[in-house]
């Protein structure tokens, strides 16, 4: 049978999608790839219908015993011979599953990393043809990834073990291009066709907001898309609560879930949202996985999540329909030291060694840096998202909200060359809000401590607005004019292109978005409704929160 017989005789499907034919192609040339395509898009395929090609086995590695379980189930029922191998099995179910893989009865067969190198397992492998190793979920060999695996290492060792080397195929959802390079020297691939396709999804607008009360922006824009169904991300469970009681409060069909509700709570209110009676849903990130609803038209972030891996993961549960759906981020500088007490405080790496452990707290925070531009970036939101997973878009997709919006261009050279001044006058010895805090005159005890006060540049920008200092420090950061170290405090440095700036010979201008034009009567409206958070601050109080926090933050780093 050729492939489009397979495709429509056992998997009942007329035509491939994306990449899907281009990776099978590759496969059956003898070819290692590299498939990346996100969640959904059928990379399973892209290893079954070579394996029924090839004329040996195809071992399919696989992280997840549900998955395999679900996998080896469904092609059963589809009438093709596959097994899997893992802990799940008792002795006596594996010795027997073993044996009639010896007879050559499955060809294809998953089985778990761990079990690669077991002398039982080995002696088989050796013994039997196998033409494929498909690695599944290839990310988990990445300690840049979101779920490393250490078994996944063992990969291609057992490989190298195998009598004549398999074609290796590796598929992921997860693009970065650490992870990816990863991907390609810890499983050792040799000479691979990389694909990576399909992560635009043209028909979501993105856009990112400030708003001075958040809960009255998520209010006003439910209130304009009334009837249809939406989601709302809330950093905390707290926060859930609290939006979801607000929205009920003024009248909206909402429901909520979040970890610290019970099963059955979590359950109902799913349905509820599932089957449109109460078609608005207020959750943490805890909500969404395996989830399809196709008619959701708008997905609310109440803040901004921890890195944009989760962000568009999240965001994407919006317009699966293929209709168009929004997706909005409204930020607010707290969420990045909310986020940071996350990472420091991640429980999860208590289980790591103390090296991994720094490794994994200095790529969340690198993460963490990554997101918190896209919030303040003036590019367009669609491409830095697809650049982030390595994937290039236009400049320019006019769906989103940076590129709808009227530009002006700025010229910031002298900004900028007293901020890069003042990072060398204090010999790249601190992080960017003490340079900020410094150009703009803040006569706090800290930079006195610091001796930033005696700074040549000290209030030198003491006019510009804070917010648009951010914005510019952000430019020269996000265009290589200075740079920021990784790890736990982060100190801005200088770079190539920060003397061209200094000394005359660059200028630099910046692409920012016209001020919108201020209404007073309603920030005054605005200020007399801001809702009272469970911390009994007002939204308005953030920064003094946010302090606070800091102050905490840097009390704990202190005592480690
Ligand atoms: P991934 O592993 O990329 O997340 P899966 O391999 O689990 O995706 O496939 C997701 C869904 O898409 C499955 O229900 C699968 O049957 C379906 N699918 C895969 N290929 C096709 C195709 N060519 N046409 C229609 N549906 C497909
Ligand atoms: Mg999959
Ligand atoms: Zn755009």
């Amino acid at each position: 049978m050729n492939k489009y017989e397979i495709l429509k005789t056992y998997f009942g499907y007329d035509s491939f999608r994306g990449a899907q034919e281009i990776l099978i192609d590759q496969i059956l040339s003898g070819r290692d790839v590299l498939g990346i395509m996100p969640t959904g898009a059928g990379k399973s395929l892209c290893y079954q219908i070579p394996a029924l090609m090839l004329d040996g086995i195809t071992l399919v590695i696989s992280p997840l015993i549900s998955l395999m379980k679900d996998q080896v189930g469904s092609l059963n029922q589809a009438g093709i011979h596959a097994a899997y191998l893992n802990s799940s099995l008792t002795p006596g179910q594996y010795r027997k599953a073993l044996s009639y893989a010896r007879q050559g009865r499955y060809p294809i067969i998953y089985v778990a990393p761990e079990r690669l190198l077991t002398p039982e397992f080995l002696d088989f492998a050796r013994n039997a043809r196998i033409s494929m190793v498909a690695v599944d979920e290839a990310h988990c060999v990445s300690q840049w990834g979101q779920d490393f695996r250490p078994g996944y290492l063992r990969i291609a060792d057992f490989i190298r073990e195998l009598p004549a080397r398999p074609v290796v195929s590796a598929f992921t959802a997860t693009a970065t291009r650490e992870v990816r390079d990863d991907i390609l020297e810890l499983l050792d691939l040799r000479d691979p066709a990389v694909t990576s396709t399909g992560f635009d999804r043209g028909n979501l607008y993105f856009a990112v907001e400030t708003p001075r009360d958040r809960y009255g922006a998520v209010k006003g824009y439910i209130e304009e898309h009334s009837g249809e169904s939406g989601i709302v991300y809330c950093l905390t469970r707290k926060q859930v609560d609290e939006v979801c009681g607000h929205l009920i409060r003024d009248g909206f069909p909402a429901t909520r879930y979040h970890a610290g509700l019970s099963d059955e709570e979590r359950r109902k209110n799913q349905e509820d949202f599932i089957y449109d009676r109460a078609p608005l849903m207020v959750a943490t990130n805890a909500f969404g996985m395996g989830i399809d609803k196709s008619n959701v038209r708008f997905v609310l972030h109440y803040g901004m999540p921890k890195n944009i891996e989760s962000y568009y993961q999240e965001a994407g549960r919006a317009g699966r329909d293929g209709e168009p759906a929004e997706c909005i981020l409204y930020y607010s500088g707290q969420d990045v030291i909310t986020n940071r007490l996350f990472i420091e405080n991640n429980r999860d790496n208590l289980e790591l060694d103390p090296e991994t452990a720094e490794l994994v707290r200095g790529r969340d925070l690198d993460r963490l840096k990554k997101m918190t531009f896209y919030c303040c970036t003036n590019e367009c939101l669609r491409d830095y998202i697809l650049r982030y997973f390595g994937e290039y878009g236009s400049n320019y997709c006019g769906n989103c909200a940076n590129c709808r919006k009227e530009f002006e261009t700025a010229e910031v050279t002298e900004a900028a060359r007293i901020m890069i001044g003042c990072v060398k006058a204090c010999g790249q010895r601190y992080g960017i809000n003490v340079i900020l805090d410094t150009v703009r005159g803040a006569e706090t005890e800290k930079l006195r401590q610091y001796r930033m006060t005696e700074n040549p540049c000290f209030g030198s920008l003491s006019r510009v607005p804070a917010y648009r200092l951010r914005q510019i420090m952000n430019h020269l950061l996000l265009n290589g004019y200075l740079e920021t170290t990784d790890g736990s405090y982060s100190v801005v440095k200088l770079t190539e292109r920060s003397e061209d700036v200094l000394c005359g010979a660059e200028t630099v201008t910046m692409k920012m978005a016209k001020e919108p034009e201020r209404r007073p009567g309603k920030a005054r409206e605005a200020k007399k409704k801001k809702p009272v958070l469970a911390s009994g601050l007002r939204e308005g109080d953030e920064p003094m929160f946010e302090k606070l926090r800091s102050l905490r933050a840097a009390i704990a780093r202190e005592e480690k």
